[in-house]
């Protein structure tokens, strides 16, 4: 079967690990015999040195007519000192509304090899840890209304955080279904004893439950959640959340696993169409030196086979190499401990495509 792919290498590290996924990728499509048909198309810094936009419609357009898209990371300093509204970041923003991204599922593994990255005490995550986030993305105090306004006292500026029961409905929607392929549980979390909004997200967030009987339902104030993300992170399968309480949460979370390099992530739009991402930035700091750890856009490589493509065989082959390498005892520079040996983005990818040949 032939799948077709957006690619987006972007700025900084982007490049790097992107080059590493899609060795990964087609050496699963060898042992499995399927066509990943790669198109790279510009975003972010690259895109404006190119074209003067971060985002091209071009860009959009292959995105939108592709099955999935791949994305590195976006933004440098070289392109700082621009106003926000065309910074390369925004391509993000872009994206995420021009391809209906409404859902972003973040989650949070500790591999047991990593256990020491890990830094909470170790018997609060013995065992390992399993949680995913899922985050409304394309609604919210993000999207509202928004202005500075001038008043006889000063300035004054507001966001607005605004739900539909239908946007609502949706995201609750896809927490509930990947509970069912989980442990059966969804944490929705609000600020319902303060915000009418939250109070519109819990009551719909219930009614949506009663169509899932088997999964179980709690409802945190986010203050509370925060807190117990690190008091008691087991307790926890599926966190399902607004825009804003979901940036947070989602990054609370990840940091609770230890290092950043190997953070995938998800947005998922209505029907299978998604884009996978690490949950990393550009990483300008350590660019072109052959240090950054592939495994984050490795494992957004392995959701995409298993969210869009539902090649479960395949992702969990994709999985089971990472592990492997790791149990191996091979560490990128990021993930090792004093005495580990070191090895760079090129290896961590010539070692995973090896595990993956068996
Ligand atoms: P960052 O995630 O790029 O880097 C934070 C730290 O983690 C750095 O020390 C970096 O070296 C390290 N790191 C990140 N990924 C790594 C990897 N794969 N392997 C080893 N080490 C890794 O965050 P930042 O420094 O805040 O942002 C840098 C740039 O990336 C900024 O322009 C920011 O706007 C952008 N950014 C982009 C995205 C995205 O494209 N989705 C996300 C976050 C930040």
């Amino acid at each position: 079967m032939k799948y077709n792919i957006a690619v987006i290498p972007g700025d900084g590290i982007g490049p790097e690990v992107i080059e590493q996924t899609m060795r990964v990728l087609e050496e699963i499509g060898r042992k499995y015999d399927h066509e990943f048909a790669f198109t790279k198309v510009l975003a972010g810094g690259c895109a404006i040195d190119a074209t003067g936009e971060c985002l091209p419609k071009e860009t959009v357009d292959i995105c939108r007519s592709s099955d999935a898209v791949l994305l590195g990371a976006v933004g440098g300093p070289k392109w700082d000192h621009m106003p926000g509204s065309e910074r390369p970041e925004m391509a993000l923003l872009g994206l995420r509304g021009q391809l209906g991204l409404f859902a972003n599922l973040r989650p949070a593994m500790l591999f047991e090899e990593l256990a020491d990255a890990c830094p909470l005490k170790p018997e609060l995550v013995s065992g390992g840890l399993d949680i995913v986030v899922v985050r409304e993305l394309t609604g919210g105090i993000y999207f509202g209304e928004k202005a500075t306004v001038e008043t006889p006292e000063g300035l004054e500026a507001y966001d607005v955080e605004k739900y539909s029961e239908t946007e609502v409905r949706r995201i609750a929607k896809v927490a509930f279904d990947m509970a069912m392929k989980r442990g059966k549980k969804v944490t929705s979390v609000d600020k319902a004893n303060v915000l009418e909004s939250s109070r519109l997200w819990r009551r719909v967030v219930t009614e949506v439950a009663a169509d899932y009987p088997e999964v179980e339902l709690n409802h945190f104030y986010v203050d509370n959640a925060a807190m117990q993300l690190v008091r008691g992170p087991k307790q926890f399968d599926v966190i399902v959340t607004s825009n804003i309480f979901g940036d947070i949460l989602s990054d609370e979370a990840s940091q609770v696993t230890g290092s950043i390099g190997m953070l995938p992530s998800a947005s998922l739009a209505t029907g299978n169409f998604g884009m996978y991402e690490p949950v990393h930035g550009s990483a300008p700091d350590i660019a072109g030196k052959d240090i950054a750890n592939p495994m984050a856009t490795i494992l957004s490589a392995a959701m995409m086979l298993r969210y869009t493509f539902g090649l479960m065989e395949e992702a969990e082959a994709i999985e089971g190499a990472v592990q492997k390498v790791l149990a191996d005892g091979y560490r990128t520079a990021d993930i090792a401990k004093e005495g580990e040996d070191i090895i760079g983005t090129q290896k961590c990818g010539d070692l995973i495509v090896q595990a993956i040949q068996g």
